[in-house]
This record gives C-alpha cells, structure tokens and sequence, in this order.
C-alpha cells in the first residue's frame, strides 16, 4: 500500500479553488449533496465548502456511492504509466521538505533515472525537478496565506536549500515575490 498524500482539507480545497491540475489523480472531490465525485481541475462550478468530502482513493469514493463527473472524467486515464507519474507526484508531495535526488525518486518509483525522467516528462510536460517546485511554491503559497512565519522560515520549511533560490523560483511561478504575494492574499481576505 502507497502512503496517501499528506494535504490538509485547506489544502485540497485550495487545489479545487485553483482548478490546479497539478493534484489530479491524487485525490477526488466528493459533493455530498449530488453524489458526484471530480476531479481537483474540474472546471464545473464549484460546490459549497461544507457539501465537500475529500477522498485519496478512487475504489473508496465509488464504494461510497458517488458517480463520476462527465465534465472531467476522474476516472478516465488509469494507464499503467500515468499510475507511476501518479506514484512520483505522491511522493513528491509527501516528501517536499527533505532534499530530494532523482535517485531517490527513482528508487521509489522502481525505475531508472531515465526511464522516470522521459516518462515523467512525457505524460506532465514537465521534469520531476520543476514539478517538485512547483508543489514548494504551492506550500509556501498556503503558509504566506495561513501563518505569520517569516519568508526564510517558510523557504526552508518547504524545502528550498537557499532563500535566494525560494525567492526566484517563486518569482517565476507566481510573477511576484512571497512578500507581495502575502500582501496580496491578506487583502483579499479581509474584503
Ligand atoms: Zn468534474
């Protein structure tokens, strides 16, 4: 058995918000009132916070009697290679803190590096590299928004090896630095 993916409800939920298609595949969407499970990109309209189940498992959300979406079909696409994308990204998300090789990640995927590379590459268009910088960023993004601790505090609580890296990689994602990205959200929030 492969460990769930450690995000809190907040989390998913932000996923959902975003249409972020980064997670799909690693959890479902469940809406209590229509019994209609999607997926976190879905780009149906959105259902009310509290009408939401969050599921990691495709065989326990159907288990539990919802249907899938016909908008964005979560359970379409279960080819063996999108299932070892989908074991990568997992461990991506449940591993971003520490520094992570692409030996490790091949390790765990039970493939060479290039093998996981030209896979990896070929069902995200991204590389197992980027993708890892992007959840960073996702996390750093959730804790700017949620908790008060400084910008070097979260770089290195996500991950980051240096604060000039966060703050780059971070620029480049968000098209603002975390500082503006915080003053940004916090607005938001108090309109
Ligand atoms: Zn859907």
């Amino acid at each position: 058995m492969e460990a769930r993916i450690k995000l809190s409800f907040e989390e998913m939920w932000e996923k959902i918000i975003d249409c972020d298609s980064k997670y799909d595949g690693l959890f479902f969407t469940a809406v209590k009132t229509t019994k209609i499970f999607c997926r976190p990109s879905c780009k149906s309209r959105k259902p009310k916070k509290v009408n939401v189940e969050f599921y990691y498992d495709i065989h326990e959300v159907e288990k539990a009697g919802f249907r899938a979406c016909k908008r964005c079909q979560p359970q379409a696409n279960h080819s063996p290679n999108k299932e070892l994308v989908r074991t990568v990204i997992a461990f991506l998300v449940n591993h971003y803190k520490q520094k992570l090789e692409l030996q490790d990640i091949a390790d765990h995927a039970g493939v060479s590096i290039f093998y996981l590379e030209r896979l990896f590459k070929k069902e995200t268009s991204e590389t197992p590299r980027t993708y890892l910088e992007k959840i960073r960023v996702d996390k750093a993004a959730h804790l700017l928004k949620n908790t008060d601790r400084t910008n070097l505090e979260i770089s290195y609580e996500v991950g980051f090896q240096s604060s000039s890296n966060f703050y780059k990689v971070f620029r480049r994602l968000k098209n603002c630095s975390p500082s503006e990205y915080r003053n940004q959200t916090r607005k938001e929030m108090v309109q």
